[in-house]
């Protein structure tokens, strides 16, 4: 009789892992040509306010509220001199606002006090703004500076255990593992690659594995107990 797998027996080699990665990327690069984050910004400043706002919101309900916002609030200075009220209301249709609100403002006066009124173009400074941590600081440093970055969101986690290629849940533990088996040049691309097939085939539900053009190296193809 076979043996019932389940996701905890699963281990993943990194070896075998970094072959898989090989193998995949030229399927999903093919498949999702146009893959690249789903914000609008303009500059920096941009990127880094709606990485802040998409926390618990939807890319779409971000970009409806900054197309107005980036008209208002041009600067840091305009950021960090508004009125914490004003900013709440502005922004209050993408969630959690009074929290995004004082980061916002916060991470703009460091970015004034500390960095010259510009968003800084590094990890370690990036992570000393309020409420920046890796993962928004990935997102700015792979879109807005070009710098290879892996953003581990939710569709990153979730489809890096079901293809095998590592089974931390843990987002900054993840993006370490991924960085050892995907080639440096290739991870801001790579993590767009893993969000565009989540959000649009391997699914948190329901996976369409009939239909995924990487199921043949994948080992949670058609089986539900490695979702
Ligand atoms: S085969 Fe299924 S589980 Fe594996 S990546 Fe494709 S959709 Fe996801």
């Amino acid at each position: 009789m076979a043996k019932k797998t389940t996701a905890k027996k699963i281990r993943v080699d990194k070896a075998e892992a970094a072959e898989r990665v090989k193998k995949i990327w030229p399927v999903l690069k093919k498949t999702y040509p146009r893959a690249k984050t789903a914000l609008n910004f303009a500059n920096p400043l941009e990127l880094l306010i709606s990485t802040i706002l998409s926390a618990q919101c939807t890319d779409v309900r971000v970009n409806m509220v900054t197309k107005d916002l980036f008209k208002k609030y041009k600067s840091a200075e305009d950021w960090a001199k508004a009125d914490i009220k004003q900013v709440e209301s502005d922004i209050k249709s993408t969630g959690f606002y009074r929290n995004k609100a004082i980061n916002i403002k916060g991470a703009c006066t460091e970015i004034i006090d500390r960095f010259g009124g510009k968003v800084p173009d590094a990890m370690e400074r990036l992570l000393q703004l309020p409420g920046v941590g890796r993962k928004t600081a990935n997102v700015v440093l792979g879109n807005a500076f070009g710098r290879p970055a892996i953003a581990c969101d939710t569709h990153v986690i979730r489809l890096s255990r079901r293809i095998g290629l590592s089974l931390n849940s843990d987002a900054v533990k993840l993006e370490f593992d991924l960085a050892e088996i995907v080639p440096q040049k290739n991870w801001t691309l790579f993590s767009h690659l893993l969000i565009f097939h989540g959000r649009n085939i391997c699914k948190a539900r329901k996976p369409d594995c009939e239909n995924c053009p990487i199921s043949t190296y994948c080992p949670a193809a058609n089986n539900p107990a490695l979702w």
